[in-house]
């Protein structure tokens, strides 16, 4: 049986300012997941309040809003087989020195806040994060 789902997925302004947007996708490419929607973007910190609601209590979440506000990102979707874990398997753990090698973060990452990539970890956070980011909806 197949279970076909649709991820959201951020490539953070780490990975934009050092120019590694081509590698990132690539990875997913690679891995048989489509690209159904990709916009380049900038947000601000109400924004960014919401993108990570469950979060905003963390004490580290200043950081994280100055971080994630602090320059262009690229949102995208992503559909495939299992796609919300597949994606996050790539991604590799939070922090990038922990990520395996062979991960995205482990390969591009040193950080746990500076760490590459976002993505959505159930459906639930899947159709929430895909709602905000692209409200406009997603072609079939
Ligand atoms: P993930 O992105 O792997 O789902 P979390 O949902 O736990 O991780 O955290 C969201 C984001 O917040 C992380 O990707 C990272 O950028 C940042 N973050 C998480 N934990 C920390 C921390 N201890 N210090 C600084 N930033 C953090
Ligand atoms: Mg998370």
């Amino acid at each position: 049986m197949t279970d076909v789902q649709q991820t959201l997925v951020l490539i953070k302004p780490d990975a934009v300012s050092r120019g590694l947007v081509g590698a990132v996708l690539s990875r997913y490419e690679t891995k048989g997941l489509a690209i159904e929607q990709l916009q380049l973007r900038r947000i601000d910190a109400a924004f960014a309040d919401r993108h990570y609601a469950e979060h905003v209590d963390q004490p580290w979440y200043p950081g994280l809003r100055d971080f994630i506000t602090s320059g262009p990102l690229v949102a995208v979707v992503l559909s495939g087989e299992r796609a919300i874990e597949a994606v996050r398997v790539l991604n590799g753990a939070t922090d990038g020195v922990k990520a395996s090698p062979g991960s995205i973060r482990g390969d591009f990452a040193s950080s746990n806040q500076r760490n590459i990539v976002h993505a959505s970890d159930t459906v639930e956070s899947a159709e929430r994060e895909i709602g905000l980011w692209f409200p406009e909806g997603v072609s079939e």
